[in-house]
């Protein structure tokens, strides 16, 4: 099976320094392989998204030179694809309605477990859907980070797939689009790293294959927290992409060509000499 693999932010502010490092490792590996390199928009969480970010954020990516191979996939569209897994689940009983509040939870250690609810059923306001995961520990070989595993039962607890407002979390989106869109390596920023025991859960309830996984040190800011493009974080400049682009491969490890003529040159540098074992396994790091 040839390699996939795929970019998929969400569209709550323009590209910024940490999303570009995602991008741009996930390109780098994808091109390396010989494989394809998607793009999907997880735009499935209205609340969350800014206006007009989607389009900035699709926008920006070719001019750093990541240009998708095919369409872009947008969540907001595969509503029936979400459906048929919940229902699948469902049919299943792999899920239960839930009306327990934070504070509801926060009795119980602030975790949901063995589908056991604290509140009770409640027919007059919808409820969210939780998955009901085992005591059992997952395990996964992280690309980069080395051996994995998490206990679900202790660390997730029964999980929200579809939130009290209908849509659906997350979780579900990701792991059918992965799926549906052949992902065979996962690369995107170590604040995931615990989401994945989770998706791996998903993925066996629903019957799906695993992709590999690899999870990147997450940029920070002088204050050594995350960037993020919610906390306004400074989002790069399409009209210079060199800077940023030398920076991020430098964020990498990767070899930056000295004086390139074009992004694509400085890309197909760093390409030429790319190797993903020698991408940074620390956690953390500055991106100053
Ligand atoms: N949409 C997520 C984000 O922008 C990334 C999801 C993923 O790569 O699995 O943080």
């Amino acid at each position: 099976m040839s390699y996939r693999g795929r970019f998929a932010p969400s569209p709550t502010g323009h590209l910024h320094f940490g999303s570009l490092i995602a991008a741009l490792a996930s390109w780098l590996c994808a091109r390396r392989a010989g494989g394809h390199w998607l793009v999907r928009m997880e735009d499935i969480d209205p609340p969350r998204e800014v206006p007009g970010s989607a389009s900035s954020i699709l926008a920006t990516l070719p001019a750093f030179g990541l240009v998708a191979d095919g369409p872009v996939l947008y969540q907001s569209q595969r509503m029936a694809a979400y459906d048929a897994a919940f229902e699948q689940l469902r049919a299943a009983d792999q899920v239960f309605p839930c009306w327990c509040s934070r504070s509801d939870l926060a009795e119980v250690d602030g975790m949901h477990r063995d589908g056991r609810c604290v509140a009770a059923p409640d027919h007059d306001r919808p409820p969210a859907w939780r998955l009901r995961v085992p005591d059992m520990d997952i395990r996964f070989d992280d690309a980069l980070q080395g051996p994995q595993r998490q206990n679900l039962r202790e660390s997730a607890g029964d999980f929200v797939i579809k939130r009290v407002e209908g849509f659906y979390a997350y979780q579900l989106a990701c792991v059918v689009d992965d799926a549906w869109q052949g992902i065979t390596q996962v690369v995107r920023g170590n604040d995931l790293l615990d989401s994945t025991p989770r998706q791996i859960w998903l993925q066996r309830c629903l019957g799906l294959a695993t992709p590999s996984y690899l999870h990147l040190p997450l940029a920070l800011d002088a204050s050594g927290r995350k960037l993020s493009k919610t906390e306004r974080a400074h989002p790069v400049d399409p009209d210079e992409p060199l800077p940023a682009l030398r920076r991020a491969l430098s964020f990498l490890d990767q070899s930056v060509a000295k004086d390139p003529a074009s992004v694509e040159a400085l890309l197909n540098h760093a390409l030429a000499h790319f190797d993903a074992a020698s991408l940074p396994h620390c956690s953390d790091r500055s991106a100053a």
